[in-house]
Formats: C-alpha cells, sequence, structure tokens
C-alpha cells in the first residue's frame, strides 16, 4: 500500500483524500486549523444554483466520517526533504511524516479589503465585503445598515483586490462576478423594495447557468448593471455613502448615495500555499499561485517528482471546478503511485 499525505482541510484536500483512499492509498490529512471543511463553512448558498451551502457541507463531512483516511487537525507543515524516492514531512511539533507522494491542496485568501483605503473597508460603518454579507445572509438577520435602518439603495463593486494594479493583482479571479449577481438577487429577495446597482469592469459570465443568472437579476429582480469603475468612496454625516465612479460606457463622472456598499473582494494565493511554495521548493506563477508542470497536460503535476497540487492554491476556481480539479489530481498521484 502507498501513502499520500494531503496538506489542506478545505474541498480540494477533503475530495482528494477521499478519492485517493478509494483507490485503496494510505492517505493522512493534514489541516492546520482545528476544523475541516475551510471557507465554505462561512457560505450561506451557492452559485449559479443557489443551493444551500449546507449540502455541500454534509457531502465534505460524510466524506471525513465516513472515508478511510486519517485527519490530522492543528498540524502544520515546517520541513521537507526527499531521499530514496520518499518525502518526509516534518511538522510543527517535530513529528515525522513519511510519504510517497504530497498533494499540496493549501487554497486561496481573501483579498483584504482594508488595503483599498479609498473603498472605506473598516473605515465607515456601511461598507462590507461579500465574505461579510455571506455571513450575515448564513445568520439568517435581517440585512440593515449598523444603525438598524433597512438599506434602500446598495452598491455593489466588482473587481476588488483584482484586475488591479494597484493592489499589484492583474488577473481575474473568476469567481466574484457570479458572486456579486447571486447575492444582488438574494438582497432583493430579502428587500425588495431596495434599489441595487452593481458597478463593474466587464461581467465575467463563464461557467455553465451564469449568464442566465445574470439575464435574471435583470429581468425578474430589477438589478441595475453600471459599467463604471469606483475612484473614491465617503461617508456623509447621517452615514449614508457618497460613491464616485465613471460611467465608462457614457464616459460621464458620476455620483451615487447608497445606504449599504459591498466590496466583491478576491482571491488570493493564502499564506499556508506561499509556505509550502517555499518549503518543498515549488514554482510560482506572475499571479503568486503555485504552477503546474503543463498549464493543458500537467495541471495538477509540479516539477518537484512526487509532488502534486489541487484545487485552487493552483489559482482561482469555483466550488465545482475545484472538486473536479481534485478528482483530476487524485488520478494523477494514482497513477504516478502505480510506477513507484
Ligand atoms: Fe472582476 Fe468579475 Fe473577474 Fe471578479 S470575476 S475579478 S469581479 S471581472
Amino acid at each position: 500500500m502507498k501513502s499520500v499525505v494531503i496538506i489542506g482541510g478545505g474541498v480540494a484536500g477533503i475530495e482528494t483524500a477521499s478519492a485517493l483512499s478509494d483507490f485503496g492509498h494510505n492517505v493522512v490529512l493534514v489541516e492546520k486549523t482545528d476544523s475541516i471543511g475551510g471557507k465554505v463553512l462561512k457560505w450561506d448558498h451557492l452559485f449559479p444554483d443557489l443551493k444551500s451551502a449546507s449540502e455541500l457541507e454534509n457531502y465534505l463531512d460524510i466524506k471525513c466520517r465516513e472515508g478511510n483516511f486519517a485527519i490530522q487537525k492543528n498540524t502544520t507543515i515546517a520541513q521537507a526533504s526527499q531521499s530514496n524516492g520518499k518525502w518526509m514531512l516534518r511538522t510543527d511539533n517535530n513529528r515525522v511524516i513519511e510519504t510517497d507522494a504530497i498533494v499540496v491542496a493549501t487554497g486561496y485568501e481573501v483579498f483584504d479589503a482594508s488595503r483599498k483605503e479609498e473603498y472605506g473597508y473598516n473605515i465607515y460603518d456601511n461598507v462590507i465585503t461579500s465574505v461579510d454579507l455571506e455571513e450575515r445572509l448564513k445568520s439568517g438577520k435581517t440585512i440593515t445598515t449598523r444603525a438598524g435602518y433597512l438599506p434602500e439603495k446598495i452598491g455593489i463593486i466588482h473587481c476588488v483586490g483584482s484586475r488591479d494594479e494597484k493592489s499589484g493583482n492583474h488577473y481575474c479571479s473568476k469567481v466574484c462576478c457570479i458572486t456579486g449577481v447571486k447575492q444582488s438577487i438574494e438582497l432583493h429577495k430579502l428587500l425588495p423594495e431596495a434599489e441595487i446597482y452593481c458597478f463593474y469592469m466587464d461581467l465575467r459570465m463563464y461557467g455553465q447557468y451564469y449568464e442566465e443568472l445574470y439575464r435574471e437579476a435583470q429581468e425578474m429582480h430589477k438589478i441595475q448593471f453600471i459599467r463604471g469603475r469606483l475612484s473614491e468612496v465617503s461617508e456623509n454625516i447621517d452615514k449614508r455613502l457618497l460613491i464616485k465612479a465613471e460611467d465608462t460606457l457614457s464616459g460621464r463622472p458620476l455620483k451615487m448615495s447608497v445606504d449599504l456598499l459591498v466590496l466583491l473582494v478576491g482571491m488570493e494565493p493564502g499564506k499556508g500555499t506561499k509556505s509550502m511554495a517555499g518549503i518543498c521548493g515549488l514554482e510560482t506563477g506572475k499571479d503568486g499561485f503555485l504552477k503546474t508542470s503543463d498549464m493543458h497536460f500537467g495541471n495538477n503535476k509540479t516539477g518537484k517528482k512526487g509532488i502534486f497540487l489541487a484545487g485552487s492554491c493552483i489559482g482561482p476556481m469555483s466550488i465545482n471546478d475545484t472538486i473536479s480539479n481534485a478528482r483530476s489530481a487524485a488520478l494523477e498521484v494514482h497513477n504516478y503511485l502505480q510506477t513507484k
């Protein structure tokens, strides 16, 4: 029986661990925190079908409870070395794990919106991120302003921390356009009297049924999409937010007051991903995510023999793409272990 260590206990890590244990390998899943499941535990509903995120949580929970793999929580990999075709991983609590293969599934981090000071996150009361909104939706509480009023006008800003030279992130995070469409529909259902405006640079509805949801947002929920880049947000004395943007279709400057502003934050390589790059000597791409050996034919392989990648440590991915990517990683590892 061959052994595999999976690093990261989010969607990609659990899916890869489950598939590899089904192949009959001896699998250990290592997670740095005390919980398994990753960021999906914070999500309320998934796009594009608005499925409850609790269904995904249950799916992952069953895999962890019934899967034939070990889970080590509160464990971080501190060192990696290779000898005689095996990898030796030293954990932060000084344990050594010997393994035939490693799968890095360390995921992503959400862009810290306070880095875009001009948008007022953590400065103004009524500027929140899409992650904050998701948590509020999940809590089931009424969506209000900080002072407890129902918002009459809501702005949603796309591309916060993505496609942005100033943030150092030139890439598109892929999932935030559709997240904005989904959240605008959810807000409209909860606050049917509110006017909702999405400010976008381009709308990237690349996935199956994304375009349909975008049409539904416009036709059934009267969400207004304005092609414009936000330049600045300021707060009025009544705590409403004055947003200044340029309508890039008409070429005119635009000013609007809103009660609540939602920043659609993008994805960045996580600290764990950067740390594993250093520890294992893995290459990163120009976006800082881990580089695969070939983006067409080796999308789970690395330049290091016996080390594979799964999920959004490779780049921004939706949940269904992450699950598919994790399954393909498991197959790559399984094929590799057959040759050992
Ligand atoms: Fe911007 Fe949309 Fe790409 Fe996100 S998915 S970075 S909001 S264009």
